[in-house]
């Protein structure tokens, strides 16, 4: 067996919660656990008339349930962070243990760490927010480019709201799914929805030597803009600003090795594209498109644009194809076939069609794609898809003579 968050949530069922009667499971105190390779994230609830020895003996407990699970399990855990939420989710006692310097977890807005446990500002990340949303990080050098990542796609669109999102994050668990192992990169940095869609709730960011730990969810690595700023400020980026926030999000995570890291771009033709290209050597883009005239359109201008900066469409998918109601009909809304037809006017490939249901809106809303994957029609859109991207990046590396790059059993 291996040590994953149910390990650790296992674990925390032998710390009986203080001021409550059972564990810190049973007595819903535990609100949140995240692993991501090495690095424990834990969220405990404030017990209502908990003493600062309570309090201490609880971080105590669970530090030692939770460093025993993992020696059991043959697991070195490099930092644990026990933080103590209110009722209102807001971080007011942290527990750092074993982080080597230069680990910091990102306080929450209006935290409040005791002296000696509290939290330490977010350091070695180039601020790159826009003026009056700082959570102030500090600025520090460049960092390499992105090492060891066999693929990367980029997601892009030339319209907002036509499931870009929700095509690149179902691309990326599908892959995961696969055995591959995957990153997803929310580069739509002025409306950053990943966090909804990954469900990443009061997740906070870790840093570690100067490197954002991604979030690791639905067995895909994860980082966001939208855990970095206020999330209920407005995002305006300046194209310098633009370019930083990206950059930072690519350099500065550690992604660590990955097959496949998916790019989510923001809608239209803008900025972020260009910095994409000149930073990174993408593997091919993935167009969104929904079936009708205006968004065609749009997504023709992108497909255009992915061109003119060199970089290979692999293909457009056809999101929102029609609508599957609750009676198991097909219903053409928006007029299905719209976007392969676009495909076979710029004569470049068709990935698929996705089709509007109930369901996928609801496990998108609930930060839940790991559903979507539970079989019907939805999972062979998406299955279908993969398999259609995996197969163009195939045939783009065979013509650049470097022969397929990717066996997946
Ligand atoms: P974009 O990234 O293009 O702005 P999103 O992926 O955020 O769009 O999708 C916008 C909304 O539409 C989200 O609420 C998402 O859950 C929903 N959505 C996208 N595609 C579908 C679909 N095929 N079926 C149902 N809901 C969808």
């Amino acid at each position: 067996m291996s040590f994953s968050k149910e390990s650790i949530t296992r674990a925390l069922r032998g710390v009986p919660a203080a001021g409550a009667s059972g564990d810190l499971v049973s007595a819903g105190v535990l609100k949140w656990v995240s692993l991501c390779e090495t690095y424990v994230s834990v969220k405990l609830l404030m017990p209502q008339g908990a003493t600062p020895g309570d309090i201490s003996q609880m971080t105590s407990m669970a530090r030692a349930a939770i460093e025993s699970a993992a020696t059991d399990e043959g697991v070195k855990l490099d930092s644990i962070i026990l933080e103590f939420i209110n009722d209102a989710g807001d971080v007011v006692r942290t527990a750092r243990f074993g982080a080597p310097a230069g680990v910091n977890a990102a306080p929450a807005q209006g935290s409040q760490g005791s002296p000696d446990m509290g939290h330490r500002p977010i350091g070695g990340l180039a601020d790159t927010r826009p003026a009056g949303q700082t959570r102030a990080p500090t600025p520090q050098g460049a960092v390499e480019a992105t090492p060891s990542i066999r693929n990367i796609i980029a997601v892009g669109a030339g319209k907002g709201g036509v499931g870009k999102s929700t095509i690149a994050l179902n691309l990326a668990v599908g892959l995961a799914r696969r055995g591959a192992s995957v990153g997803l990169m929310d580069g739509d940095i002025y409306g950053p929805s990943l966090p909804t869609l990954l469900g990443l709730g009061a997740m906070e960011p870790i840093v570690v030597d100067g490197k954002l730990q991604p979030f690791l969810v639905h067995g895909v690595k994860s980082m966001t803009i939208g855990k970095l700023v206020d999330p209920d400020k407005p995002l305006i980026w300046r194209g310098p600003m633009a370019h930083g926030a990206f950059k930072q999000l690519a350099e500065q995570t550690n992604w660590g090795e990955l097959d496949y890291l998916i790019i989510d771009l923001p809608p239209g033709t803008g900025d972020v594209a260009l910095t994409m290209a000149q930073m990174l050597k993408l593997s091919g883009a993935v167009v969104v498109c929904t079936p009708q005239k205006v968004a065609q359109d749009d997504a023709v201008r992108a497909t255009k644009m992915f061109q003119q900066l060199g970089i290979e469409v692999l293909g457009v998918v056809e999101n929102m194809s029609f609508f599957i109601g609750d009676d198991g009909k097909e219903y053409d809304i928006f007029g299905k076939g719209g976007a392969e037809f676009m495909a076979q006017r710029l004569n470049v490939p068709f990935l698929g069609a996705v089709p509007l249901t109930m369901g996928l809106r609801k496990n998108s809303d609930e930060g839940n794609p790991t559903a979507n994957f539970a079989g019907g029609t939805i999972t062979r859109a998406f299955e279908e898809l993969i398999s259609r991207v995996e197969g163009q990046l195939n045939l783009v590396s065979m013509k650049k003579g470097r022969g397929p790059t990717l066996t997946i059993s």
